[in-house]
């Protein structure tokens, strides 16, 4: 188990509560937290966890799964965290939404959609510009060209956004225009990055890699806590089985194994485990229904005209539609949905919405 010490303890504190453990019979490691004492104390000792609670200066005992998580662990509370970029909230009975492209091709498309998400309350905008992509002959994302134009879209329409890094290297050429970093799910546990972008102090989404089990999942978080960012926004979506009929098998157990478990805020990607838009809707409400603090949806006005992930994008009215109803969900269940619904005529249109300039390949 996890114990905390209270945050103002002093160093005389420490060696109290550790004299208070040893005879107890509880053996301790001290753990190096930033600005905070804490031991984990190894299993077996048979001392229940609330009566090393009554030990002064004592402030959390956190049980341990099998993973050592202890900073994700610490984060539990029974509210839960909520964390915030710009206006979008996530967490502790706050349901933010991320929606946009998967990645920003034209900026004339870019805009209508960041205008069209906006107006269906969003939180969020999102849009690849470094993609991850399996095959090497791919379109590989617009770039920093693809960001700027992300940038303006998200700040015309008054939406924070997150877009994608998977290179430490892009974090200081780019990481001071960002609003939120994604860490794509291939790239969860590439420890380099998470502890470059962990560094910028802005949120991160960490998404689930498709094989990951909810321990390595949940060490990969760890390491973004540990480098001294606390600002991390857990990403489900999907994991690979031999079943066809979806892309990735949506794991929504996982949703409430966790908010059980821990505090950071977990949000759901029907889109990239779909594979396929029919589905969206439906994987969207019974994730928002299952306690999500979010979701990430892909939406496009011409899907026909995107060179990623074509298939799994919704349309702008059938986004708006499901934001109604998760809405509704949210409600159900005394949450509200960070964001606001706008008429087009309040979310403001580009001066010059006559410009037309596509990313090339
Ligand atoms: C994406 O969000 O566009 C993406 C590539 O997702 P994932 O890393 O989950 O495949
Ligand atoms: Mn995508």
């Amino acid at each position: 188990m996890l114990i905390l010490l209270k945050p103002d303890a002093a160093a005389a504190q420490r060696a109290e509560v550790q004299a208070a453990l040893r005879a107890l019979g509880v053996t301790t490691e001290v753990l190096d937290l930033p600005g905070r004492f804490a031991f984990i104390a190894e299993e077996g000792s048979g001392v229940p966890g609330e009566s090393i609670r009554r030990i002064p200066g004592v402030d959390q005992v956190v049980p341990l799964g099998n993973g050592q998580a202890p900073l994700i662990h610490s984060t539990w509370s029974k509210t839960g965290r909520t964390v915030s970029l710009g206006g979008a909230r996530f967490g502790g009975g706050h349901v933010g939404v991320i929606a946009g492209p998967c990645t920003v091709e034209s900026q004339v498309d870019l805009e209508r959609t960041a205008r069209q998400v906006a107006g269906a309350g969003a939180a969020a905008l999102r849009g690849g510009v470094f993609k991850v992509r399996t095959s090497p002959h791919s379109y590989q994302g617009g770039g920093t060209g693809a960001l700027e134009l992300l940038v303006t879209a998200a700040r015309e329409v008054g939406l924070p956004f997150f877009t994608e890094l998977n290179d430490p290297r892009q974090v200081a050429l780019v990481g001071d225009r960002l609003d939120g970093v994604q860490i794509g799910a291939r790239h969860m546990q590439n420890f380099p990055l998470l502890q470059e972008v962990a560094a910028l102090g802005k949120p991160v989404l960490l998404k689930r890699h498709m094989a990951a089990g909810v321990d390595e999942w949940l060490l990969a978080a760890e390491y973004i806590l540990a480098a001294g960012n606390e600002q991390v926004i857990l990403c489900e979506r999907g994991l690979k089985t031999s079943e066809r009929h979806v892309r990735f098998l949506l794991d929504l157990g996982v949703v409430p194994y966790l908010k059980q478990r821990i505090g950071l805020p977990i949000v759901v990607d029907p889109s990239h485990a779909a594979g396929h838009h029919e589905l969206v809707p439906d994987l969207a409400r019974a994730a928002v229904a299952a306690g999500a603090d979010g979701l990430l949806i892909e939406v496009h006005p011409r899907p026909e005209t995107t060179r990623c992930d074509a298939l799994q994008a919704l349309p702008p009215t059938v986004f708006a539609e499901l934001m109604s109803d998760v809405r509704d969900l949210a409600a159900m269940s005394g949450r509200t949905v960070s964001g606001h619904v706008r008429t087009m005529r309040e979310v403001p249109p580009h001066p010059d919405n006559t410009r037309s300039r596509s990313m090339g390949a």
